[in-house]
């Protein structure tokens, strides 16, 4: 998975690399991103952006690679026996930190899970972080900075890693995760992260999603088959915020196709389906409408099954009122 070129376009990164290249890279930093699972991905880029010479950073070079398997000595990762970050931990830290750098100018020390440190560790920390060694740089890495005290807060940059759109997200999944149909579903399902976006990937929920959503935008004919295609949609047991989005991305592609914005289409073969079952570009439009509604109906609680059958009473609506000729 290409991260760097993910993180390149955040202002994170353009912040860390500017204050690389005036030389005042700040003591400390905090890193924020939701994504659990490649935080310590993310913290790796910074880490090398840090130190490494040919580039911001290259990802080649010896210090690069070393870094990404926490093997170079000036860049020291920390928990290292355990889950969470604790006093001893912190004790390690401090010490090492006395210590010159081995070959380079700089040694950085990166914290994961920094939202797991105890109170008594984050006091601890808090001199170190205020007036490190010469030369002594701080990373560290949360998933969410209300854990952490104030005292740690004021005294470090904070940097927030986004949630990532849905182009940004297929643009760098496309080579690791090849099926593009569900990939495209998994992002229109996902939390705007890398990790939760691979996690739907790998759900086979979606594709059942996928599958009972387009049955149900090709083949529900008259408001007699309502109660029916409702049933389908509750027996899936998922969380109706996801159907609507794969609702949605179903929509959005034949409103795309309809309108020759072919570059625009994610997943061809099902929007051609779409397009042949009589949706015009009115009942789509229509139908995108109701799917919008339907969000903010959701937002007000209103229950699943009322939510689904309103939802397709208004699709079937809106494909009688402008139906194809
Ligand atoms: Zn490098």
């Amino acid at each position: 998975m290409d991260f760097l070129s993910l993180i390149k376009n955040t202002g994170a990164y353009r912040t860390v690399k500017g204050d690389k290249e005036n030389g005042r890279l700040s003591h400390a930093y905090l890193i924020i991103s939701q994504d659990s699972d490649n935080l310590d991905s993310y913290l790796k880029i910074f880490a090398k952006a840090f130190v490494c010479d040919d580039g911001c950073p290259c990802e080649n070079c010896r210090k690069c690679s070393l870094i990404e398997d926490e093997r170079y000595a000036d860049v020291i990762f920390y928990p290292q026996s355990s889950q969470t970050v604790g006093v001893e931990e912190i004790n390690a830290l401090i010490e090492e930190s006395y210590l010159k750098p081995v070959e380079s100018d700089k040694k950085v020390f990166v914290i994961k899970n920094a939202q797991t440190m105890t109170a008594p560790a984050q006091n601890k920390l808090l001199k170190t972080l205020e007036e490190p060694p010469k030369g002594v740089h701080i990373i560290l890495g949360a998933t969410s900075e209300h854990p952490l005290l104030s005292t740690i807060k004021s005294r470090v940059k904070k940097l927030e890693i986004p949630l990532f759109d849905k182009d940004t997200l297929f643009s760098a999944m496309e080579k690791d995760f090849p099926d593009l149909e569900k990939l495209s579903v998994a992002i229109a399902c996902g939390d705007g992260t890398v990790g939760g976006v691979a996690r739907n990937y790998n759900d086979e929920n979606l594709k059942d999603i996928t599958m009972v959503a387009l049955d149900t935008l090709c083949n529900m004919k008259s408001s007699k088959d309502v109660l029916e295609y409702s049933n389908k949609i509750q027996s899936l047991k998922v969380d109706v915020a996801d159907f609507l989005s794969v609702i949605e991305l179903l929509l959005r592609d034949v409103l795309a196709l309809i309108e020759k914005r072919e570059q625009l289409v994610f997943n061809r073969p099902l929007a051609e389906k779409l397009v042949e079952s009589n949706f015009s570009r009115g009942s789509v439009i229509h139908a995108l409408e109701a799917v919008t509604d339907a969000f903010k109906r959701k937002k007000a609680n209103a229950t699943p099954t009322m939510l689904i059958e309103w939802l397709l009473f208004q699709i079937l609506e809106g494909k009688y009122k402008w139906q194809k000729l």
